[in-house]
């Protein structure tokens, strides 16, 4: 597995790819890998022939007081990882070559980054859609593959590759848990015990949602109301957000006909998680 810091160099390997022939996946990271990500670069791997994981903590999708500086990084525990599923490139850029001395050019996604993360994250999906261009530009992959962990994100990236004309197809990776069904992410590592195991009630909660639309329930707002009566009766927990949203539009619905995504955004002391699942009236 090779690591490349620079974009000459990506360019360079992605040139020498395709005229071999080769199809490329890219699969977007910020490190501090887990089996979620690398879920990804299974997929990918499976679905292309070379595979490109960025590495790359991207500041301009943090917020002033979010965890930017203390962002885990493990770029050797990465690497380790990531080669042992297959991965062919690293591509770790620094924040310098990224965005240089007089950078000023964003790309914004509107409407759909209206409401949940757009929300509490102002100007995130703003740094997302940009890092996410600029390295769409840089390795021109077939495919480029996200997790539904961040489901606002992958539609988000969806309108932008349809509204900027991105020739990539974007694939959608299902959410990876752990054994007792907390969604793994790299943000988990701060929470201290009793935090780990109130965190539960995020998965608990929407496995209620699901229970409920099995039995027949429709109204979404009750749903809703039931989802956030199970997460408030946990102390630890701080709600940020509970949503129901049509899916895969994020438009409000009061009666779940197909699909709908319902999300969640909740803080345990200062960590905030956040997990989804589609609901599905079937
Ligand atoms: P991040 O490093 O958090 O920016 O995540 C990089 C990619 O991995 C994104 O497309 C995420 O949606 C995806 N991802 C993160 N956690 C999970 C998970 N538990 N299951 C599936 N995909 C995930």
């Amino acid at each position: 597995m090779r690591l490349i810091e620079t974009i000459q160099e990506m360019r360079a390997f992605v040139t020498a790819a395709r005229a071999a022939g080769k199809t490329i996946a890219l699969v977007p990271t910020m490190g501090a890998l887990h089996d979620g990500h690398l879920s990804l670069m299974r997929q990918a791997k499976a679905q292309c022939d070379i595979v490109i994981a960025s590495v790359f903590v991207n500041p301009t999708q943090f917020g002033p007081n979010e965890d930017l500086q203390c962002y885990p990084r493990d770029l050797a525990g990465d690497s380790e990882k990531a080669s042992r599923v297959g991965v062919d490139v690293i591509f770790h850029p620094t924040v310098a070559e990224m965005y240089p001395n007089g950078y000023a050019s964003f790309v914004s996604v509107e409407k759909i980054t209206d409401k949940l993360c757009g929300l509490s994250r102002p100007g995130h999906f703003r740094g997302v859609a940009t890092v996410v261009s600029k390295l769409f530009n840089i390795v021109q992959p077939d495919k480029a593959f996200f997790g539904q962990k961040d489901a606002q994100q992958v539609l988000v990236i969806q309108q932008m590759i349809r509204d900027l004309d991105f020739n990539v197809q974007l694939e959608m990776v299902p959410i990876v848990r752990e054994e007792d069904g907390l969604a793994m992410s790299s943000r988990n590592r701060y929470l201290s015990a009793q935090e780990r195991s109130a965190a539960l009630v995020l998965s608990q909660s929407l496995s209620l949602a699901q229970q409920l639309v099995r039995e027949g329930e429709r109204d979404i707002a009750k749903i809703r109301t039931a989802v956030v009566k199970r997460i408030a009766e946990q102390p630890l927990a701080n709600i940020d957000y509970v949503e129901i949203y049509n899916y895969p539009e994020l438009e409000p619905v009061s009666t779940l006909s197909t699909q709908a995504l319902v999300a969640l955004a909740v803080r345990f002391g200062s960590t905030r998680l956040i997990d989804n699942a589609i609901l599905e009236a079937y």
